[in-house]
């Protein structure tokens, strides 16, 4: 039986483990879909406390995961597929039951797409949430970014470095995103952002690959057509709970419910960035919780 499990490699679960780890208990944390969670998809992290000259995201994961190591974290490769409470806790990890004293839930939030018909088909071909995975796909062609908060001017700036043009497609006429992020987007003048537009449908060429989105301009309601090679969809993120539905309380938003510090309903289960908080989300956060 585990003392402590520990279900995600973000910034969260990672610094959960360097905790239960120097606390002798030498977890079992486990890295699912994405390890290394959102860092890993993200470029300068310029936030973090303690690196002024900032921080590349995968390189502040690797060093987390190496201090987790030091202490005596153990790592593994798994899906949670079940979760049954008790004393003790059953996970289900790729069909294999484990046991455990407690758990730590610590899995993140995953991309959201617009939910437009035939968008599943699309993923990866020109339709995509990682500029830093496929930004360098499209060099010297016009692409689009659509969203208005901090990812999407982060994917803006950083897929000026290749595509000969960025159109910002936001649903109002201000960014949601920081004041710095939002000043430096507007800055840039590869950067066309295009106001209270709708993305209403993606356009296609005979390979099926993406040509173009159609838009609707959300005051007049005038329909138009952009012509790009890929749309990185930077729209906010879901919360990753599906093995944990039903048994560990939710809010309406599927974020894990938090109810006193990091406990959640059920006791020795607890809950630790992304996976619960919708109103901070940055990795200070996440790791703090953790
Ligand atoms: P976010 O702040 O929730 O912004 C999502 C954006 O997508 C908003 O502009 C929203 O429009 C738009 N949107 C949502 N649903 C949409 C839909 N169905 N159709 C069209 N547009 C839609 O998400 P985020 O940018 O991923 O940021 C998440 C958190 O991470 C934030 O706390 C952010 O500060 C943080 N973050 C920080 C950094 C950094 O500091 N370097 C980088 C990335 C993210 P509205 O504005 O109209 O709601």
């Amino acid at each position: 039986m585990e003392n402590v499990m520990i279900v995600g490699t973000g910034c969260a679960g990672l610094t959960a483990a360097i905790y239960t780890a120097r606390a002798n208990l030498a977890p079992l944390v486990l890295e699912g879909r994405l390890p290394g969670g959102q860092l890993t998809t993200t470029t300068a992290v310029e936030n973090f406390p303690g690196f002024p000259d900032g921080v590349d995201g995968p390189d502040l994961i690797q060093r987390m995961h190496q201090q987790a190591e030091k202490f005596g974290a153990r790592f593994r490769y798994g899906v949670v597929e079940g979760f049954e409470p008790g004393a003790p806790h059953r996970v289900n990890v790729d069909g294999e039951w484990i046991e455990t004293k407690a758990l730590i839930v610590a899995s993140g939030a995953s991309p959201r797409y617009l939910g437009i018909e035939g968008e599943a088909a699309l993923i990866g071909h020109g339709l995509t949430s990682c500029a830093t995975c496929d930004g360098a796909f499209y060099r010297n062609v016009p692409v689009c970014v659509v969203g208005g908060g901090d990812s999407a001017c982060e994917e803006a700036g950083f897929l000026t470095r290749f595509a000969s043009k960025v159109y910002l497609i936001h649903r109002r006429d201000t960014l949601r995103a920081s004041k710095i992020m939002a000043d430096r987007t507007l800055a840039n003048p590869k950067i066309q952002p295009v106001w209270n537009a709708l993305l209403t449908a993606y356009l296609t060429d005979g390979a099926g690959e993406v040509s173009g989105v159609r838009l609707r301009d959300k005051v007049t309601g005038i329909e138009s057509e952009i012509q790009v090679k890929c749309v990185f969809s930077a729209i906010g993120h879901e919360p990753n709970t599906s093995a944990f539905r039903g048994v560990l309380e939710t809010d309406a938003s599927g974020y894990l419910v938090q109810r006193s510090g990091t406990a959640t309903n059920i006791p020795g289960v607890f809950a630790a960035g992304d996976v619960a908080d919708h109103t901070y989300r940055q990795a200070i956060t996440a790791s703090g919780q953790g």
